[in-house]
């Protein structure tokens, strides 16, 4: 019962706005989440506590030691298992509510995945840091009709916006080209955890808005926040672009075109090797590295140390090579000891 006088949910709905209704259809939501690092694990948590009724939960990455200061979910005993963050954050929101589907997918979204990975959204939530994604979840979007909310963070400043398809600017109406050149991240110039948390509650509150009241409830204004000189503000609704490709001449180069290299920078001294999907057999790899290197292993990927190198192999064959910028020793790694 839902709306028992002291159920799970009493707070939530008897905020007038929410109502029973609203939970209901919160109840009835199915969010995809990208990304669950410091703005994906807090929007996860609300979300979850909230009541959706699935959320899928992507991420491509493991938990580390350095991610525990503003991943919420996450615990030293993850970090120690390098365990993958979509299943590290679906163990413990399964604990914060069972009633709560929480699917947990290890991927890399890419145009080849994005049709798989996000379909059956109600509502689409940017848990990243970086454009590619955020174009690709865009053209999604607006080639599908789902609101989604763009949200970024780094260092102490944040902002969201969500963006309605047919209704508001979408995210190449703002931005028709992805940001040219070198752009600070939270791996070069940090991030503070208020800020993350701040963005992902922000965002939030227009997912439930959306969830509850309808898409046509939200107005797109761009917030943005620092939470070091305490400036926050609200712009108005960016202005649609008459001649934008995407939710206007429905050119969604980014879902359909292979813009994408197959070995990209992954953080700072990292590169992901992500060229072919072609699932590895964990057991089998592990033991035969076992003689030859330093490998630690779980139900979702092998981590071996080499030399200074790192080698993180996932179940889909993906791959992530720390120790390094340089794409050539990141496939010499991976041809030598997982094979091409
Ligand atoms: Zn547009």
């Amino acid at each position: 019962m839902i709306q028992g006088a002291e159920s799970r949910y009493s707070r939530q709905f008897r905020f007038a706005p929410v109502g029973p209704e609203g939970q209901e259809r919160i109840r009835s939501a199915s969010v995809v989440l990208v990304g669950c690092g410091a703005l994906g694990t807090v929007t996860a948590e609300i979300l979850t506590r909230a009541g959706v009724g699935r959320l899928r939960l992507i991420d491509r990455d493991f938990v580390e030691l350095s991610n525990l200061q503003r991943q919420f979910l996450f615990s030293e005993a993850d970090a120690a298992e390098a365990l993958p963050k979509a299943v590290a954050a679906a163990r413990r929101l399964g604990q914060v509510n069972s009633e709560v589907v929480a699917e947990p997918v290890v991927a890399d979204l890419t145009p080849a995945s994005a049709e798989e990975l996000l379909e059956g959204a109600t509502l689409i939530m940017d848990g990243t840091d970086n454009f590619e994604a955020r174009f690709l979840m865009n053209d999604y979007a607006v080639r599908s009709g789902i609101p989604w909310i763009y949200s970024a963070a780094v260092g102490s400043y944040g902002l969201k916006l969500a963006i309605v398809p047919g209704r508001t600017a979408c995210l190449r109406c703002v931005y028709p080209e992805p940001p040219q050149g070198s752009q600070p991240t939270c791996e070069t110039d940090g991030v503070l955890a208020p800020i993350t948390a701040s963005i992902a509650a922000l965002a939030c509150g227009d997912a439930l808005k959306i969830l509850a009241r309808g898409p046509e409830s939200v107005t797109a204004r761009m917030t943005t926040v620092d939470v070091w000189t305490g400036a926050v503000r609200q712009t108005a609704p960016p202005a649609r672009d008459p001649g934008c490709p995407c939710c206007v001449a429905r050119d969604f180069v980014h879902l359909t075109g292979q813009r994408r290299a197959p070995i990209s920078l992954c953080g700072r001294n990292a590169v992901q090797i992500h060229e072919r999907s072609r699932p590895v057999d964990l057991r089998e790899l592990a033991s035969r590295l076992a003689p030859l290197v330093e490998v630690r292993s779980n139900d979702f990927a092998v981590r071996a140390s080499i030399d200074s190198y790192e080698l993180t192999v996932f179940a889909d064959g993906r791959a992530i090579i720390k120790g390094t910028t340089d794409p050539g020793v990141a496939r010499s790694l991976y041809a030598r000891y997982v094979g091409m």
